[in-house]
């Protein structure tokens, strides 16, 4: 196992951390220490079923090797700056990962499933003209510990309660930061770690259309896509990467990947803007793009942020939109917001990030110069 194969948390000086690693990495990483492929299972086993963080605690390891596992690698989570409980029981925790940038994480709470939102990223280069996180510029990519880090806190901390799904839809785009994003799937998936199924782990993406093509062949969970508008006209300017990947391309990818998953639906997600993007007729273009594809549509009344300098749809012509989309027979559903009272809601994720990037995907696809 080369140090340089997983990215590391710069503060643990320099140790190994096991969470993030998939089972074929521990393994290799196991080999290399004259130990069976099978110490594995029981590490992740631990890790990620009995939320142990103590190596001293793991019994079934020998003493020799939970003395060299404390000593050579780190179960260390990034310090949590801020925990919050919104009236609806949705939970927030504010992650410092050093250098003086933070990421935020959500727990919802429903009837029948308790959904975790995770960040992949500090920020977000794609600069999606109504959301909080891409307004704050892109600061870097989160490592696989990172990422991992954040269910690993999350299930500790709502134990009795339980994960049963996890989206990718927290802060950054999960497709653009797919080297690290990927080992934490597996480890989701994985039945001596969390052991989710595929369908309730959902990556969602702007339209990072290689990306995609990729995902497909690698480990094909539940996709959503990012659309919010019917024509490249519109959608330019609001999911600038439209301007690499214009809709037609993406929904091929969209309609390739689900023919690999035996046609389950992608979700297409639309967040509905005042006079923006919310007419009847733009719902019907909506549906010409979606018919009889294994599409269902998830329409997201806009969570307004300061200086968006956007409003949400009305709830008339929520409904109307709505109404429309589901007459010409799609399954359409509106997403309810929660935590709104604490910033939870999809898009007001804005952590803490300084943009070292600058020139961000809007400006460079326009050809502007930055400073
Ligand atoms: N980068 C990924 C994950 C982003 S967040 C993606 O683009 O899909 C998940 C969803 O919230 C996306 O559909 C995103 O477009 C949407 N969103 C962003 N800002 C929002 C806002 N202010 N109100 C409502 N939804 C928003």
């Amino acid at each position: 196992m080369s140090a340089s194969a997983v990215t590391l948390p710069a503060k643990d000086g320099g140790k190994l951390s096991l969470l993030g690693m998939p089972g074929p990495r521990l393994i290799e990483f196991f080999e290399n220490l004259d130990e069976k492929p099978y110490r594995a299972q029981q590490i992740m086993r631990w890790l990620y079923q009995r939320h142990e963080n103590d190596f001293d605690a793991m019994t079934d390891l020998s003493a020799v090797l939970r003395k060299q596992l404390a000593e050579m690698t780190t179960l260390e989570l990034p310090p949590v700056l801020k925990r919050e409980h919104s009236d609806d029981g949705t939970r927030k925790w504010l992650l410092d990962v050093g250098g003086n940038q933070a990421v935020e994480t959500v727990y919802i709470p429903e009837p029948n499933r308790g959904t975790l939102c995770i960040s992949s990223q500090a920020g977000c280069a794609l600069d999606c003209a109504f959301c909080a996180t891409g307004h704050q510029g892109f600061n870097r990519n989160l490592s696989s510990a990172e990422i991992m880090s954040q269910v690993v806190l999350a299930a500790r901390e709502i134990a009795p309660a339980t994960i049963t799904n996890v989206v990718f839809m927290g802060m950054g785009e999960p497709l653009a930061n797919y080297r690290n994003v990927l080992p934490v799937v597996q480890i989701l998936i994985d039945d001596h770690a969390y052991g989710l199924s595929r369908r309730r782990v959902t990556i969602s993406t702007a339209g990072v259309v290689p990306q995609i093509v990729k995902l497909a062949s690698d480990c094909n969970v539940a996709l959503a896509v990012s659309l919010h508008a019917p024509t490249d006209e519109l959608r330019d300017r609001l999911v600038p990467i439209n301007r690499v990947h214009p809709i037609a391309e993406l929904l091929d990818a969209c309609w390739a990947y689900a023919a690999g998953q035996a046609s389950r639906q992608i979700t297409f997600e639309y967040v509905l803007l005042d006079g923006v993007n919310d007419s009847v007729p733009q719902a019907r273009q909506l549906i010409k793009l979606l018919r009889n594809r294994p599409a269902k549509v998830n329409l997201i009344p806009f969570n307004a942020f300061p200086e968006s300098g956007f409003k949400c749809s009305t709830q008339s012509a929520i409904d109307a939109f709505w109404k429309t989309v589901r007459d010409g027979g799609l399954i359409t559903t509106i997403r309810r917001p929660r935590g709104d009272d604490i910033a939870a809601a999809c898009g007001q994720l804005a952590g803490r990030v300084r943009d070292r990037q600058r020139v961000r995907l809007g400006d460079r696809v326009m050809g502007a110069s930055s400073p």
